[in-house]
């Protein structure tokens, strides 16, 4: 775990903007009928041109630029000559990497008229990643953040995906602490100022099983229903957390069509 200096965390800053305001590109292209290696093109070219490179391209040999993950695919989907239909969901997960250090966010798109329950499973997704970044402050613990997404996700009959978790950020795309998406209360390591995290939720509709596909990087929900995943990066301060990554650029875009 390696705490971070003021001035390292608005690197990290920086970092977490690129990949939210790349998200927002790519949110204004989702649509029926678009292939996810377009999607993928955008975001590579946005962060480009924000004097950036792309966090996940070469990762352990990803691909691409983009995780794109549609339906029952949880995360880690690879971008191809999918098309994109009505009543898809699709997760786009974006890193990127400037002046030596990682952004890294996540959001999941409806795309066109998605059904209700599905719908609401996206809702309550974000939500509980809120409700988690409310508790990533220091004196609190890890566990704290897990029981923060896990009690809200399953009070609604959800499940939440246990063999991937949230990270720390910094100079590595995925450093210590894990930051588990289940847990207890006031369990796990203390939450440090400096301490800058990736919260996570990825969370099914059906059971919490999950497989991964025989490309090696796709994983899938063992029951095909579908799942939602949100990220948002934090630094832990005292008092409130220090969001560095923001929606607000995607919910912009959204608009009216806003989750
Ligand atoms: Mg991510
Ligand atoms: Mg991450």
């Amino acid at each position: 775990m390696v705490l971070k200096s003021a001035a390292e965390i608005e690197i990290l800053r920086e970092n977490a903007i690129i990949v939210s305001k790349t998200l927002a590109e790519v949110a204004k292209n989702i649509e029926p009928g678009v292939k996810t290696i377009a999607l993928d093109r955008i975001a590579e070219e946005f962060i480009r041109s924000q004097g950036a490179v792309p966090g996940f391209k070469g990762y352990r040999g990803f691909p691409n630029t983009l995780c794109i993950s549609v339906n029952e695919e949880v995360v880690h989907g690879i971008p191809g000559e999918r098309v994109l239909k009505n009543g898809d969901i699709v997760s786009i997960d974006c890193g990127c990497q400037k002046d030596g250090f990682y952004g890294d966010s996540a959001y999941t798109f409806a795309v066109g008229e998605v059904r209700k329950e599905v719908l609401l499973l996206l809702q309550r997704t974000r939500e509980s990643l809120f409700r988690a970044v409310d508790v990533a402050v220091a004196g609190k613990r890890v566990g704290d953040i897990s029981a923060a997404v896990q009690e809200f996700v399953e009070s609604f009959g959800y499940s939440v995906v246990r063999e991937l978790v949230g990270h720390g950020i910094g100079r590595q795309l995925h450093e210590k602490p894990d930051i588990p998406n289940f847990g207890r209360k006031g369990s796990g390591m203390k939450l440090l100022e400096g301490m800058t995290i990736c919260i996570e939720p990825m969370i099914n509709l059906g059971t919490k099983n999950v497989v991964q596909g025989k490309d090696g990087w796709t994983i899938r929900t063992a029951d095909k229903m579908p799942s939602a995943h949100f990220e948002l990066t934090v630094a832990v301060a005292k008092g409130n957390a220090d969001v560095l990554s923001t929606f607000r650029y995607v919910e912009e875009v959204l608009g009216t069509k806003k989750i």
